[in-house]
Protein backbone atom coordinates (compact mmCIF):
# COMPACT_ATOMS: atom_id res chain seq x y z
CA UNK A 1 0.00 0.00 0.00
CA UNK A 2 2.32 2.74 1.13
CA UNK A 3 4.60 3.69 -1.71
CA UNK A 4 7.89 5.74 -1.42
CA UNK A 5 7.48 9.17 -3.13
CA UNK A 6 10.40 10.82 -4.50
CA UNK A 7 11.37 14.18 -4.07
CA UNK A 8 8.68 16.57 -4.82
CA UNK A 9 6.14 16.71 -2.68
CA UNK A 10 2.83 17.04 -4.99
CA UNK A 11 -0.10 18.30 -2.54
CA UNK A 12 -2.65 17.21 -5.33
CA UNK A 13 -3.14 13.91 -6.96
CA UNK A 14 -5.49 12.62 -9.90
CA UNK A 15 -6.25 8.94 -10.64
CA UNK A 16 -6.72 8.74 -14.30
CA UNK A 17 -8.48 5.40 -14.15
CA UNK A 18 -11.00 7.29 -12.36
CA UNK A 19 -11.85 9.88 -15.11
CA UNK A 20 -14.50 9.00 -17.81
CA UNK A 21 -14.06 10.44 -21.25
CA UNK A 22 -10.95 11.81 -22.80
CA UNK A 23 -8.99 12.19 -19.49
CA UNK A 24 -9.45 15.64 -19.23
CA UNK A 25 -9.75 16.90 -15.17
CA UNK A 26 -10.29 19.78 -13.45
CA UNK A 27 -7.57 21.60 -11.04
CA UNK A 28 -8.40 20.58 -7.84
CA UNK A 29 -7.13 24.15 -6.63
CA UNK A 30 -7.87 26.52 -9.64
CA UNK A 31 -10.47 24.91 -11.55
CA UNK A 32 -9.30 24.71 -14.63
CA UNK A 33 -9.68 22.17 -17.11
CA UNK A 34 -6.23 19.99 -17.84
CA UNK A 35 -6.28 17.56 -20.59
CA UNK A 36 -2.97 15.12 -20.21
CA UNK A 37 -3.74 14.60 -24.11
CA UNK A 38 -3.31 18.14 -24.95
CA UNK A 39 0.68 17.84 -25.86
CA UNK A 40 0.92 21.48 -26.29
CA UNK A 41 1.64 22.35 -22.98
CA UNK A 42 -0.63 25.33 -22.93
CA UNK A 43 -2.48 24.35 -19.95
CA UNK A 44 0.06 22.79 -18.13
CA UNK A 45 4.11 21.62 -17.69
CA UNK A 46 5.45 18.50 -17.56
CA UNK A 47 7.34 18.47 -14.51
CA UNK A 48 8.61 15.06 -14.55
CA UNK A 49 7.80 11.34 -15.66
CA UNK A 50 8.01 8.20 -14.26
CA UNK A 51 8.46 4.96 -16.72
CA UNK A 52 8.45 1.63 -15.84
CA UNK A 53 8.61 -1.04 -18.17
CA UNK A 54 8.14 0.94 -21.13
CA UNK A 55 4.75 2.33 -19.72
CA UNK A 56 3.97 5.51 -18.26
CA UNK A 57 2.94 5.16 -15.02
CA UNK A 58 2.98 8.40 -13.33
CA UNK A 59 3.26 11.77 -14.64
CA UNK A 60 3.46 15.29 -12.53
CA UNK A 61 2.53 18.18 -14.05
CA UNK A 62 2.49 22.01 -12.82
CA UNK A 63 -1.07 23.64 -13.48
CA UNK A 64 -0.65 26.59 -16.23
CA UNK A 65 -2.40 28.81 -14.63
CA UNK A 66 -2.07 28.35 -10.74
CA UNK A 67 1.25 26.21 -11.03
CA UNK A 68 -0.40 23.76 -8.35
CA UNK A 69 1.97 20.39 -8.54
CA UNK A 70 -0.26 17.49 -9.48
CA UNK A 71 0.61 14.25 -9.42
CA UNK A 72 -1.08 12.00 -11.97
CA UNK A 73 -1.52 7.99 -12.09
CA UNK A 74 -3.58 5.60 -13.55
CA UNK A 75 -2.28 5.18 -16.69
CA UNK A 76 -2.54 1.45 -16.11
CA UNK A 77 -5.84 0.69 -18.61
CA UNK A 78 -3.34 0.17 -21.48
CA UNK A 79 -3.09 -3.36 -19.89
CA UNK A 80 -6.36 -4.56 -21.32
CA UNK A 81 -5.75 -8.22 -21.90
ZN1 LIG B 1 -4.64 25.28 -11.32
Amino acid sequence: MMKKLDKKDSPYKVDLTAIEGDGSFPCPKCGMMISPEDETEDNYTIEDTKVVNDELVELVISCGKCSSIIRLTGFQQVFDA
